[in-house]
């Protein structure tokens, strides 16, 4: 037997069991090896009934004296209680819809119970422990796998425990020299302590090991993503002051941060070397100005320029921002977008061939094999969190040497920008134009202010004395139709509730065609409607400055980077805007961010509490910004592994770029099965 073979390979594994792993994603010896725990049973300790405290989890041996069980109990089931005590004292535990247990124990035998002591009224209770008789008691650190329908926990362990043997054949994706280096231990001790640890050491030993081998796949992914490390050739501008002339035809002017910003990018585009820049403002600061700026500069060195938008409402809200803009240069605008007639497409395609086109705006469609560009000199992704590495990698790939730059309001804690983008340079934009008033946030938690219905009363009541006096609000519901979930407010029943009270109101959803959302957003542009009832479609980068307010219902469904970017569509003009929090179904924590909202207005405070809270058990919101999970590894954990595994990944890329060398072939393989062939073209 060997780790690539199937899992029906262990006995005691059929095909329906075999199904029920394979939703788990295991389907190899090595699939399951690498299926790690999610935390461990601490039964190295046997306790006393006397000694078990309220709260804790722990290990009891007792005598089974009464079985008890129950009729039917509506949602759960038959209950089965049992009374078990030792020479200390009694205790009671309960299963709950478990009438197949009622055989599994015999009065008067002793078995090992392993579970949550909860004091109740008048007793101690351990509910649905795991349980052994005392003859078959596994003690020790056990293993706590996430499971799915048809796998128990024993069971998973117990093909752990045939696997075991076989741990020791995974492959050694770490070369004896990076191992030595970072004093990992081999992959096979690694995996064995890491499932069934027997001293705390090795145990930390072989989590390093897994959690560095996890970070070095990634960090190798993003490097290998980027091309090359450090700096590339790149197309170089023309060395002048084209961007100043551009400058001045706006009709503001640039803020300090600003103006830094576009001489950085300057600087670049004018070096020679491929500029790779991230910049990062939150939002309303005045990101679209510094593309603008960046893209004339590519045009007047006689090159062409895209942008790629994630939405097409904030696509042709950039075109025809940028029609207008460019349009006085004599600068050509094109538009692109999934939703356009054949024919259009076709004609903005042999443009764009021609050079017709100077600049062309778009949504994802730009990145499709048909789109070729006659001399394209610059990229730019706008909001690029909501992209894939590969999409924005794509869009590079349509010319040679090309600049790139990428913008987004969703701050990336530096510690995690710094794995994402590496030797990427960061420009910040942190300060807002002028003029702009703080928005004002106020979180509605049903309590002593009165009930759910009231305050959404009394915030509706305040939408409709600023709508009388001219202004416009949005309000954002989490779902599109009633039926999907309990006690969440629907768009579509908001909005039914909502026609009483205002005229001039629409509804806009995600499941919407296009021609559609695109009318109704440009009415709400033009001011003909005051409300806008919608889902987070209208989430990122959408410009009405006359809208003021943004009510959130069920404010508790939203993350807190998604809440700021909700709020950032208002406060965009002169005039107080108001932010409403309406909280359905309150938590702790949604009560902490609406809190956290109602402080601060900062986007990097914001994203670092959302880090803090969201915890160690979403692993570092990798997918939002377009990476795989992570198993093991936790950003806010694990900092200093990250840092090594960065180290060392760039290491071996200095050595063997292409990872071509016969050592790094396993590892090779693995970065390219974790991101695919097509992200990896450079290795
Ligand atoms: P974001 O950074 O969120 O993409 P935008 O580029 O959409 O922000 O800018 C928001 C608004 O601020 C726009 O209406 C824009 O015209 C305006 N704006 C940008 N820079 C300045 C500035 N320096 N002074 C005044 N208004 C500005
Ligand atoms: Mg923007």
């Amino acid at each position: 037997m060997n780790l690539r073979d199937s899992i029906k390979t262990l006995g005691g594994v059929g095909p329906k069991k075999a199904e029920a792993f394979g939703k788990l994603g295991i389907e190899t010896l090595e699939d399951l090896a690498y299926y790690f725990p999610r935390q461990y049973e601490d039964r190295r300790e046997v306790k006393k009934i006397d000694e078990l405290k309220d709260g804790e989890t722990a290990v009891f041996i007792g005598t089974v004296y009464l079985i008890i069980p129950s009729g039917y109990r509506g949602k759960r089931g038959q209950v089965l209680k049992l009374l078990v005590s030792d020479d200390t004292g009694s205790i009671e535990v309960v299963f709950f819809n478990a009438s197949y247990l009622k055989r599994a124990f015999r009065m008067g035998a002793r078995y090992v119970f392993f579970g949550r002591v909860s004091e109740g009224r008048a007793v101690k209770q351990m509910i649905h422990p795991d349980f052994s008789r005392e003859e078959d008691m596994e003690t020790g650190m056990l293993p706590v796998y996430p499971l799915t329908k048809g796998i128990t926990q024993k069971e998973m362990r117990r093909v752990q425990r045939l696997t075991e043997p076989y741990y020791a054949d995974a492959e050694e994706i770490l070369s004896e020299e990076t191992r030595n280096r970072n004093g990992l231990c081999e992959i096979g001790p690694a995996l064995r302590n890491l499932h069934f640890p027997k001293e705390d050491e090795a145990f930390d030993l072989a989590q390093h090991r897994l959690i560095f081998e996890e970070f070095l796949v990634l960090e190798m992914g993003v490097l290998a993503a980027r091309g090359k490390v450090g700096k590339g050739k790149g197309i170089a501008f023309d060395r002048n002051d084209a961007e100043q002339e551009y400058i001045a035809g706006f009709p503001y002017e640039l803020t300090a941060a600003q103006k830094n910003c576009v001489q950085q990018i300057k600087e670049d585009l004018e070096s020679g070397h491929a500029m790779n820049r991230l910049v990062q403002g939150d939002v309303g600061s005045g990101k679209t100005a510094i593309a603008e700026i960046a893209m004339f500069k590519a045009v007047r060195s006689g090159y062409q320029a895209a942008l790629m938008a994630p939405t097409e409402i904030l696509a042709r809200q950039h075109y025809e921002g940028m029609v207008r803009s460019f349009g006085r240069y004599g600068i050509k605008v094109g538009f692109l977008s999934g939703s356009m007639r054949a024919a259009e497409k076709r004609d903005i395609l042999e443009k764009l061939i021609d050079q017709e086109i100077d600049i062309i705006i778009g949504t994802h469609a730009l990145i499709q094999d048909e789109v070729t560009f006659a001399r394209l000199g610059l990229v730019i992704t706008d909001e690029q969190h909501r992209f894939g590495v590969n999409q924005r990698m794509k869009l590079k790939e349509k010319g040679d040497k090309i600049n790139v730059l990428v913008m987004t309001a969703t701050p990336i804690p530096r510690t995690l920008a710094v794995v994402l983008y590496g030797d990427l340079d960061v420009s910040i934009i942190d300060e807002l134009p002028p003029g702009r008033q703080p928005i004002i946030t106020r979180c509605g938690i049903p309590g002593e202010k009165g009930n759910l219905e009231q305050l959404r009363r009394r915030c509706y009541d305040f939408v409709e004395r600023h709508v009388a006096a001219g202004e416009q609000a949005y309000v954002v519901t989490p779902l599109i139709d009633e039926s999907e979930v309990l006690d969440v407010k629907s768009a579509t029943e908001v909005y039914e509730e909502l026609s009483a009270r205002f005229e001039r109101i629409a509804l806009l959803h995600g499941a919407m065609k296009q021609e559609e959302k695109d009318l109704i957003m440009e009415a709400f542009a033009r001011g003909e409607i005051d409300v806008l009832v919608a889902t987070v479609v209208i989430e990122v980068g959408i410009n009405v400055p006359n809208a003021t307010i943004m009510v959130v219902e069920n404010a508790e469904r939203f993350g807190l980077a998604q809440l700021h970017q909700l709020r950032g569509r208002v406060g965009r003009g002169t005039a107080q805007s108001y932010c409403f929090l309406l909280i359905g179904n309150p938590s702790e924590l949604a009560e902490k961010r609406g809190h956290i909202m109602q402080e601060s207005s900062d986007g990097f405070f914001i994203a670092e509490e959302d880090l803090k809270l969201r915890g160690p058990g979403e692993i570092f919101g990798t997918r939002q910004h377009g990476l795989p999970d992570m198993k093991l590894a936790d950003m806010a954990r694990h900092m200093n592994y990250l840092s090594e595994a960065r180290n060392e990944a760039v290491r071996i890329l200095e050595e063997d770029p292409e990872l071509l060398k016969e050592e790094n072939q396993p590892l090779r393989r693995r970065v390219v099965k974790l991101f695919g062939e097509e992200m990896t073209l450079n290795l």
